[in-house]
């Protein structure tokens, strides 16, 4: 019998009003997994109510508790990770080695969120720099914010919820979660988790259901401070529209660029399968994953046929076996989106050099070529396993190319010329330059986020503590003596 799995009010699991339920299915063989509540408008008031309950007591609760509590869960996390990838590549389709590596940084995002719990610093002003602030002491405190609504996509299931929560508490806020509706089971085991971890009733709740029902009810609330939300940029802007006075942060998707100068000094394979990697890891579905590679003109052809080679070795299968590299899409709707954005490019000119097909959700990895900007497949965001190939010659010219995007998360940059790393890392319009590596590379300390159509704001546990908490300014004033 499938699970029928429950939602975290008030620190209590409890069943869908009237029993309204959604399936949840492997993607790659459409087995049930289990079923998730519908919650009600009223739940989803129940879960506000029991954050803001709870916001009283969290407010107040020492530093060294917080961080002891997510100390915990990243050492629980550690010891269910074989459990844990399992359920990741089962509701998402992940392969399970990528799923074991998003194991190991969800654990690591917890970790760091124990650390900077310890670290929230306020600074002394100094009052006299103006006449009137003579004889006066200044200084600041950070303080939560209170409710945190944080609204997570389906293809991090662990690692981007844990990126919302872990510095939610590190800073003292409560929260209310909506995990996506095709990966919701991970981010439920990790209520689980937190529970076991000692985190007090009402911090977390966890509501399932529709993005467009209890999502919207969750983003209209006035009981929330801030929404943090990572999804498509279409669902983002809804939801600045529709949030009010809300702190917002957006993380959204990309067309994500790589740049490879000529003679960089370093065997061309090893560039190769980084980019093999960069658009093909979990089928595309990555926010940083490569959809553009730039490649200068002297090693194009050189770098295309054994771009090919390597590609054609990528083993697609069941992503539970330990050597698959190339799993399902999430829905069988989203290859046929794929295949019909690939279709219309090739009647605008382009050229397929390997894949273009796919059954039911399994889609090969596709590399085009002949490609322009305007096209869809190089334009818009694919989120599939799809990669276009175009050379260049000028490097401010290749720079302005990569610039003509209505994204901007992150780029990579292949080259050994100190300048033009500089130049590249001065102009480009994004949030993040990895110089020497492909842009689909995260580490769960940094600053990450986008500019432009790809978000506002910064994740990263130490940077989205910063958005998490106000500044309180103190004034001491002693010419009252
Ligand atoms: P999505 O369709 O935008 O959904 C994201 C979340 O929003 C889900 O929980 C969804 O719920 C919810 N939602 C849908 N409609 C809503 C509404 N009207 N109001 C409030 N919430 C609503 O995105 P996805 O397909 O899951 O994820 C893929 C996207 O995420 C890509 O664009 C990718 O680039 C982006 N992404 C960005 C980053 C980053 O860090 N920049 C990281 C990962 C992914 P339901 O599931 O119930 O529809």
């Amino acid at each position: 019998m499938p699970k029928k799995y429950k939602l975290l009010i008030n620190g209590e699991w409890v069943r869908a009003i009237r029993e309204s339920s959604l399936q949840v299915r492997n993607p790659y063989n459409q087995e049930l997994l289990g079923t998730i509540p519908k919650a009600t408008r009223q739940q989803v008031d129940n879960a506000i109510q029991s954050a803001q309950e709870a916001f009283k007591i969290t407010k107040n609760f020492p530093a060294h508790k917080r961080a002891l509590i997510l100390e915990h869960t990243s050492d629980i996390i550690k010891e269910r990770k074989e459990e844990l990838a399992q359920t990741i590549t089962l509701e998402s389709g992940k392969p399970i080695k990528l799923a074991k590596g998003e194991v190991d940084r969800a654990s690591e995002t917890f970790k760091f969120a124990s650390e900077e719990a310890k670290r929230l610093y306020g600074e002394t002003i100094p009052m006299d720099a103006s006449a009137k602030g003579e004889n006066r002491i200044g200084f600041t405190f950070r303080e939560p914010l209170g409710i945190i609504a944080a609204i997570t996509p389906f293809n991090f299931p662990l690692n981007l919820v844990a990126h919302k929560i872990a510095p939610a508490i590190a800073s003292g806020n409560t929260i209310v979660l909506k995990p996506s509706t095709y990966t919701p089971i991970t981010a439920i085991k990790l209520g689980e988790i937190m529970i076991e971890a000692g985190l007090p009733q009402g911090v977390l709740n966890i509501l399932t259901g529709t993005g467009s029902t209890i999502g919207d009810a969750i983003v209209r609330d006035t009981r929330i401070s801030k929404i943090t939300f990572t999804g498509s940029a279409s669902v983002g802007l809804g939801i600045t529209e529709r949030a009010g006075l809300k702190r917002i942060t957006l993380e959204l998707g990309s067309n994500s660029p790589v740049i490879i100068d000529k003679d960089i000094g370093v065997s061309l394979q090893k560039i190769v399968e980084r980019c093999v990697f960069g658009s093909f890891a979990y089928s595309g579905q990555v926010c940083i994953s490569i959809q553009r590679i730039y490649v200068h003109q002297n090693i194009k052809d050189q770098f295309i046929k054994q771009f090919l080679k390597t590609v054609s070795e990528l083993k697609s299968g069941n992503p539970l076996d330990e050597d698959t590299d190339i799993g399902p899409m999430i829905t069988k709707q989203e290859a046929n989106r794929t295949k019909q954005w690939i279709d219309k490019a090739i009647s605008e000119g382009a050229k397929v050099l390997i894949g273009n097909s796919h059954k039911d959700s399994m889609f090969k990895p596709t590399v085009l070529t002949n490609v322009t900007p305007e096209m869809k497949v190089v334009a818009r965001e694919m989120f599939a396993p799809v990669v276009s190939i175009m050379g260049f010659e000028d490097w401010e010219q290749v720079i302005k190319k990569v610039n003509n995007s209505k994204y901007g998360l992150n780029a990579g940059v292949y080259t050994n010329d100190v300048k033009k790393a500089l130049y590249a890392s001065k102009n480009l319009e994004v949030g993040g330059i990895i110089i020497n590596d492909i842009p689909t590379y995260r580490v769960d300390h940094i600053p990450y986020g986008g500019v432009k159509e790809s978000g506002i704001g910064r994740e990263g546990v130490k940077y989205a503590i910063q958005e998490m908490t106000q500044l309180k300014f103190v004034c001491f004033n002693s010419n009252i003596y």
